[in-house]
């Protein structure tokens, strides 16, 4: 198992630390686990001036995974759009084609009250969004801002997607339904927009494939609303890359921990790149209070779609529970009054657990 580390910037070093602890305890164990760590993101730019380096391109494109901490920060936000360091992230996306990007919300028993939805509605949740992640709207020609006739000015984007786009996302879509609860729901907007007709048209075509999944339909606009009001009701979501990017925004803060939430990004021959859902937080960096668990999940996804080592990825998700069950919790989602736990000291309980399995 080849993996290239890239930690980041702000708390991506602190946290992928404490991955890199669960990688020790299996390589103590016997697994063959090769790691490479570079640069990325804003100490690229400081250290190579290129968000990107190609150092770490080559590396990574040799890699079976990639293990990503978090990249930016203020000290970044002023410099031109190419050096900034989300621009070596999308890069790197693109690069690898990365085109699926595999999003679960899952609402941890021990943290059902974090939600800022009543415990009834979310006990229990466990969404995959499957969202597509190098097409659509983002990257879409024609683009920019220019003048009409009128001298006005006028902002373009334009929203496109290919049939084989489409195809070989949905085809993760089904897939990740078929290891889950066999139901996959896939989100357009078809009744406006000819790019989503195309989209489920596409979506029913692919369906036959996969009789053990029962497939349905929703309109963008009604899932944003559904997830809200009934959110247990969806097994896997699969859509275009921006209604992912707001979906999967929605759905997890319906678990209400940002640190608790890991992703995949993976391309057609399984290799991916496996990241928290959220940024550097500049505003607690170095202060070794960050959560760790969403990296650490993050090790688990890895394990089981790009090694196909399910084995291992169900002994992270029960080391993780384990924790939580015992007690341990960072400041982000401990409650009032309760003490938390350092960075560190919850990366140590979770080895603690693994020994202990
Ligand atoms: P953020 O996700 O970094 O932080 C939002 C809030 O959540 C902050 O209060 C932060 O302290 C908290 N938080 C985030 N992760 C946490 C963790 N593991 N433990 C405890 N608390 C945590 O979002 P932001 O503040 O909007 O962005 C900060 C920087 O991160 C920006 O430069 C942004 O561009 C970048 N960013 C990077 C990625 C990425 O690397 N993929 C994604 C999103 C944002």
């Amino acid at each position: 198992m080849k993996i290239a580390v890239l930690p980041g910037d702000g708390i991506g070093p602190e946290i992928v630390a404490e991955a890199l602890k669960v990688l020790d305890q299996f390589r103590s164990e016997g697994a063959s686990i090769e790691t490479e760590a570079g640069d990325i993101g804003g100490i690229a730019v400081d250290r190579h001036g290129d968000p990107l380096p190609s150092s770490t391109l080559a590396f990574c494109r040799k890699a079976d995974a990639i293990l990503f901490g978090s990249i930016g920060g203020p000290k970044y936000d002023t410099l031109p759009r190419e050096l900034r360091p989300e621009r070596g992230l999308l890069r790197l996306r693109k690069e690898l084609d990365l085109f699926a990007n595999l999003r679960p919300a899952q609402v941890f028993p021990e943290l059902a009250d974090a939600s800022s939805l009543k415990p009834e509605i979310v006990s229990g949740l466990d969404i995959m969004i499957v969202r597509e992640l190098t097409g659509d709207i983002y990257f879409g020609e024609p683009r920019g801002i220019s003048r009409n006739a009128a001298g006005e000015r006028v902002g373009t984007n334009t929203m496109v997607y290919s049939e084989s786009e489409i195809r070989r996302v949905v085809h993760w879509g089904f897939q990740a339904a078929r290891e889950r609860r066999k139901s996959l729901c896939s989100v357009d907007k078809m009744n406006v927009l000819e790019t989503t007709q195309l989209w489920r048209d596409v979506v029913n075509e692919i369906a036959p494939d996969y009789p053990d999944v029962t497939l349905t339909h929703m309109l963008v606009d009604n899932a944003a609303m559904q997830l809200v009001r009934n959110p247990r009701q969806f097994d896997v979501i699969v859509t275009g890359n921006m209604f992912g990017d707001i979906l999967s925004d929605e759905a997890s803060m319906l678990t209400g921990s940002i640190g608790m939430l890991p992703s995949a990004s993976l391309n057609a021959t399984g290799q991916g790149l496996y990241e928290p859902i959220h940024g550097s937080a500049p505003d607690i960096a170095g202060r070794g209070i960050a959560n760790p668990l969403a990296q650490i999940l993050s090790v688990s996804m890895m394990f089981r779609y790009s090694f196909k080592r399910a084995d291992l990825a169900d002994r992270v998700d029960v080391a993780v529970r384990r924790v939580l069950q015992q007690g341990f919790r960072t400041a982000d989602i401990a409650r009032k009054g309760e003490t938390a736990a350092g960075t560190a000291a919850m990366g140590d309980a979770v080895v603690a657990a693994l020994r202990a399995q």
